[in-house]
């Protein structure tokens, strides 16, 4: 992280402080978090490590195959304990510097991955086969995008 050029000029050594949490193993939508100490204004000039309480990330995430979107993800989540707490452009430009260039297209994939662990239905077209995993049923409210034929619920094993 200190060989990020922005980032070079800034004590970086505060960040070692903050306990490294993991998210719920089930947890779906979120991949990472930056939770501030009680009572600290998020949107306040000049945030800093000493504010942050705990950065989490996806448990699932440290497994080997993902390994590499786990390092990102912390380095998402340092950025916002350096006290950019929004996605503003600053937060993205910074962002963007992280070298591996694969690792930040992976969230896609590691969504994906989250939601076919949870998955108790598939979504089947019954004309072309396709199919999406899913947690809920569809009830009849999708078509498939090729046919435009209602999915059908398929009960996963
Ligand atoms: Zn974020
Ligand atoms: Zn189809």
């Amino acid at each position: 992280m200190s060989t990020i050029e922005d980032l070079a000029h800034l004590d970086l050594q505060p960040l070692a402080n903050i306990p490294l949490k993991k998210l719920r193993q089930n947890a779906t939508r979120l991949h990472g978090v930056c939770r501030y100490n009680p009572g600290v204004d998020k949107k306040r000039e000049g945030l800093n490590p000493t504010d942050v309480k705990e950065v989490a990330i996806h448990p699932e995430s440290l497994n080997d195959e993902w390994l590499r979107y786990a390092e990102f993800l912390l380095f998402h989540e340092f950025l916002h304990a350096l006290g950019h707490s929004g996605h503003n452009r600053i937060f993205r430009t910074l962002e963007e510097q992280w070298p591996d260039n694969e690792a930040k297209n992976m969230g896609r994939e590691f969504a994906k991955h989250l939601r076919k662990r949870n998955a108790k239905y598939a979504w089947t077209c019954p004309k072309c086969d396709w199919k999406t995993e899913r947690t809920m049923k569809s009830s009849g409210r999708y078509l498939c995008r090729t046919c435009r034929v209602k999915l059908v619920d398929k009960i996963l094993a």
